[in-house]
């Protein structure tokens, strides 16, 4: 295996000096150089052959010793210096000052096809960031990872990508629940990979120390590798370069709401600089349309990342790393310019995204008053939001609404007169509403099947891979993966998978809330 590997990062960035690997306050420094911990028994269970050749790793490379060694940090490639990255964060609201890559280690950065990618272990051994945590993840948590990032992927949302999964074969122990029942699981590590995992809490621990200079140091290192459309740097494109920040966010976070996705921890820590979706944890898939949802058990109480609240925490978190890149723009008015128009773009973009899926692709002054009704409705009893999105596709004169979108209610016995009633008046503002638009209506369901997909990862169905897998078998895991490579498809051979929750799983651990334990 011959990688063109690069070190733009840790050259360009202050390393700290100190180099035991112990638990410490890291200052005036970027990163520190760790080595992932040699595991018992490393096994690789997945691989995801499309990253492997964005990286040029061959599908025979994958299979290689070396390979699977690599990706459970047991060979270091040669040349190479793993390091993990210093970061703080707002938490739940609060400051928590520095966290950084407790359990993440990166490995390197390769250059291939003009793209640059830093390849990053997750579970690999303690760092200087672990806090009071071990450094290691278990099989559960990282399945979730690696299905859902590719999966996240193939549906076009901006996303942090995975190569590989892998038991350690060490054990972990956990407290799942947080209820005091502590017990060992498998250990495993997932090799993800981005352009940069560079979060707004690395930029926000600069300015929370004072450090002018590393900040505006990490900001120009950030604007020329990767936003260097801005050119020189100035206070000008520092704005600029926030502008950008706050405009990938809000792309990410329409398409989150768009298919579905709750990321669940959307702390300042888990928030991208380059708008990727990253920190795959207790993150759900609405399953019921409920704007109040959220799948964090540890978020039970104030529900503060629930669906509906995602867009309005994506502005909370770009308003705390306005204040961190304050000191090297020194100028409020522009940076609250660019919040406000965040705001404005929101109602733009999320109506339009909305018309998409509704299959509307011209303008019309009542599009919005359409889209609360369904929107009402849809919340008025369980109704599953990617079935009837689309089967919504299929709707024409013809055919009685109620009954195409019939599969999507968890409780079809029981729909009560109010729910037929207001169902069915919305079918009739709706078909009055597609007369206006002019495409036929096989160009419209192609329009629609693209941006409502027929699969996406349920919960449960990652927890009959966990189990399966805890079992030592992998299938399962194979096939979702290779299902959530099309979700725009029909797949009619899965059609399985285009289904509701079933009922066993609605209160199951793990198949439809989950704490942040991983
Ligand atoms: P998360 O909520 O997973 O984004 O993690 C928040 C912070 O806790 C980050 O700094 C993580 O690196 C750290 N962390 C989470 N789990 C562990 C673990 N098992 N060992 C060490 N650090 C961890
Ligand atoms: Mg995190």
């Amino acid at each position: 295996m011959k990688l063109s590997i690069k070190n733009k990062f840790t050259e360009e960035n202050p390393a700290d000096p100190v180099a035991e690997n112990t638990r410490r306050q890291v200052e005036n420094a970027a990163y520190s150089y760790v080595l992932p911990k040699k595991t018992a028994n490393p096994k690789v269970l997945h691989v995801s052959l499309e990253m492997a050749t964005e990286l040029s790793i061959s599908a025979k490379e994958t299979t290689s010793e070396f390979f699977q060694d690599m990706v459970t940090g047991n060979q270091i490639y040669p040349n190479t210096k793993p390091y993990a990255m210093c970061y703080a964060g707002h938490q739940f609201g609060n400051w928590a000052g520095q966290l950084g890559d407790g359990r993440a280690i990166n490995l390197f950065e390769v250059e291939h096809q003009d793209k640059n990618w830093k390849v990053q272990l997750k579970g690999a051994g303690e760092t200087p960031y672990s806090r009071t945590a071990d450094g290691l993840a278990v099989l559960r948590s990282s399945v979730r990872e690696y299905l859902c990032s590719e999966a996240m992927f193939h549906l076009g949302v901006p996303t942090t990508r995975a190569l590989s999964l892998s038991l350690s074969g060490d054990a972990v122990l956990r407290d799942m629940l947080y209820d005091g029942h502590p017990a060992y699981e498998k250990g495993a590590i997932v090799s993800r990979v981005a352009p940069s995992f560079l979060r707004f809490g690395s930029f926000e621990i600069f300015t929370a120390r004072g450090d002018t200079k590393n900040l505006k140091g990490l900001v120009d290192y950030t604007i020329k590798h990767h936003f260097p459309q801005l050119g020189e740097a100035s206070k000008e494109n520092y704005i600029q370069f926030f502008k950008e920040v706050t405009e990938r966010t809000l792309e990410m976070i329409i398409h989150w709401q768009r298919v579905g996705f709750v990321h669940g921890v959307m702390n300042t820590d888990n928030m991208s600089i380059l708008g990727l979706t990253i920190d795959f944890g207790p993150y759900g898939w609405l399953e019921g349309f409920d704007f109040g949802w959220t799948p964090n058990t540890t978020d039970n109480q104030h529900k503060r990342y629930r669906y509906g609240n995602q867009p309005n925490i994506g502005l909370w978190n770009l308003y705390q790393l306005a204040n961190a890149l304050y000191p090297i723009i020194e100028e409020v008015a522009p940076l609250e310019a660019v919040l406000h128009q965040y705001k404005i773009d929101f109602e733009s973009k999320s109506l339009n995204m909305m018309r998409a899926k509704l299959g509307l692709f011209t303008e019309d002054p009542a599009d919005l008053n359409l889209i609360q009704n369904l929107e009402d409705t849809l919340q008025l009893t369980e109704t599953d939001m990617t079935l009837f999105f689309r089967n919504l596709s299929r709707f024409t004169s013809e055919t009685p609404g109620l009954k195409l979108i019939e599969a999507a209610f968890y409780d079809l016995e029981n729909l009560s007169k109010e729910v037929t009633t207001r169902w069915n008046l919305w079918f009739v503002t709706y078909e009055e509403r597609l007369q206006k638009e002019t495409l036929s209506q096989e160009e419209r369901i192609q329009k629609m099947n693209a941006v409502n997909p027929k699969y996406v990862l349920r919960n449960y169905m990652s927890q009959m891979a966990i189990d399966a897998a805890d079992e030592g078998d992998y299938a399962l895991i194979d096939e979702l993966f290779q299902l959530l490579k099309n979700p725009y498809s029909e797949q009619p051979e899965k059609e399985k998978w285009f289904a509701k929750r079933p009922e066993w799983a609605r209160d199951k651990v793990g198949c439809s809330r989950l704490s942040c334990s991983s």
